[in-house]
């Protein structure tokens, strides 16, 4: 936690009590998203996620650490310091001795406080993977909801076509009351789709579901539910370990008499590259606003120099203000957006993403509201959600984590997203759900994936995989 509420009234009332990620504005505690541009920086509004939450009596105790604007996997990126993996902190795995390891990142702050116990829910924000990873490396419940459903109203822009506000808890309950109360439409942030759109989401989903067993009275819970195992989620820098708990999932899954489908997704092999062109072109924009002249951190050039001139003031305060990771992205933006290099990546990797989009919508059973024709298509070869593994590995130890620039472990970091950035791109909800330990005794997450506004489907799912790890 980098900032903790003051003590308030209504303390002891008993609300829900929520951690939330310091790269979402909260009008009483600073918002620094880690980054010493915002240092001192108190927002003067309060994201909308927030509002609602506090509306409905939840306790904001606090600001969770994160990479440096939700850019990392494995939150070393932060003015901070690194985020320490609780795992084998807690009470029921005390160990001396233990090699520190990563929680994740971006919300690397927010997991390790819901598996810590300090909080019953943590907001953080998946641009790429930043709620899920975390959530896989500290054993906890880690969901990115379909792309337009909370609002982003308030929380401090990324990647504004993939950033979605997540929610991390204990256990798919919590997480499911959490989002049912920020589920809603917010004229104050464009991206926010209306009802309509969510009810159609919503309809297509409840039909499909009506087809399967929760509804109806046969004698196995997953009866009818097709499930997609999507043969490019098995690279081959995935570690052993994490795929013997994924298979005593699949397996207990099977036994309850869900139907496990292999599929294809093939365009999974662009999703990496393709994801770091786009988040890069975009972040480079946005943090544009990052001049020293509005808000956030001013460094005036020292006596001597010309201070007349404005871009002084700018170079001197990104130079100062950034941290490298944030430097490197801003760089590999801009480059990606250049009149040289935009056919060939800028628009490449757009083409990728709509690739990405059209593989999934080709395997699920329920159609995608957002882009429906009114053709109803034929359910047969479908899934109706797919399931991999969350993370290709357990948490890395912090040590290997902080790897410098260009070396393998710092190339490693962007690897480790190559299971999460499809959902990403494709704007599909997405549910990490713990699935037991590696052989080394550290956390393994299974993530749960399906189609736009079709989150009842990941509940339903989820709640199933919960079941067999009682
Ligand atoms: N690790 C990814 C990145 O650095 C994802 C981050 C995120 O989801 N905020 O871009």
């Amino acid at each position: 936690m980098v900032h903790v509420a003051e003590p308030t009234e209504d303390e002891n009332r008993g609300g829900v009590v929520v951690a939330v990620k310091d790269n979402i504005c909260t009008a009483s505690m600073p918002t620094t998203c880690s980054s010493a541009m915002l240092a001192d920086f108190v927002s003067p509004y309060e994201a909308t996620c927030v509002r609602l939450l506090r509306e409905q009596g939840a306790h904001i105790i606090g600001k969770t650490n994160c990479d440096e604007f939700g850019m990392g996997s494995l939150n070393v990126h932060s003015t901070h310091g690194p985020v320490v993996n609780p795992y084998k902190l807690g009470s029921e795995h005390r160990q001396t001795g233990v090699e520190p390891r990563s929680a994740g990142g971006s919300s690397g702050g927010s997991a390790a406080a819901v598996r810590a116990g300090m909080c019953d829910v943590a907001l953080g924000t998946d641009t790429g993977g930043s709620v899920r990873l975390p959530a896989s490396y500290c054993g906890v419940v880690g969901f990115k909801p379909s792309y337009g459903l909370i609002s982003r109203r308030g929380v401090v822009s990324y990647a504004d076509s993939l950033d979605c506000v997540g929610i991390l808890a204990k256990n798919i309950s919590e997480v499911e009351r959490t989002f049912d109360i920020m589920n809603c439409h917010d004229h104050g942030d464009p991206t926010s789709l209306p009802m309509r759109t969510r009810g159609s989401a919503s309809a297509f989903c409840d039909r499909r579901m009506r087809t399967m067993s929760p509804h109806s009275d046969l004698p196995t819970p997953a009866h009818g539910l097709r499930i997609g195992i999507p043969q490019e989620y098995f690279p081959s820098e995935l570690s052993q370990s994490v795929v013997s708990p994924v298979r005593r999932v699949l397996q207990a899954l099977a036994e309850q008499g869900a139907e496990i489908v292999p599929v294809s997704l093939p365009s999974t092999a662009y999703a990496l590259s393709a994801y770091y062109v786009i988040a890069s072109a975009e972040a480079s924009s946005n943090l544009a606003r990052y001049d020293g002249v509005q808000y956030g951190l001013r460094v005036i050039p020292p006596p001597g120099s010309d201070i007349t001139k404005t871009s002084r003031v700018y170079a001197h305060t990104r130079t100062k203000g950034f941290g490298s990771e944030v430097k490197k992205r801003i760089l590999l933006g801009t480059y990606a957006l250049t009149a040289d290099a935009f056919d060939n990546y800028f628009l490449q990797a757009q083409r990728v993403r709509q690739l990405i989009k059209h593989d999934f919508d080709r395997v699920f059973t329920v159609p995608n509201a957002l882009t429906w024709t009114g053709e109803t298509a034929d359910t047969a070869d479908k899934v109706d959600v797919l399931i991999h593994p969350s993370a290709i590995r357990t948490a890395p130890p912090l040590q290997r984590a902080g790897g410098a620039s260009g070396s393998a472990d710092a190339l490693d970091a962007y690897v480790q997203d190559v299971l999460t950035v499809p959902a990403s791109l494709a704007g599909l909800p997405a549910l990490s759900v713990p699935a037991g330990e590696g052989d080394d005794g550290w956390p393994v997450g299974v993530s749960i994936v399906g189609q736009w506004g079709c989150e009842k489907m990941l509940w339903y799912v989820g709640k199933m995989v919960e079941q067999t790890m009682c």
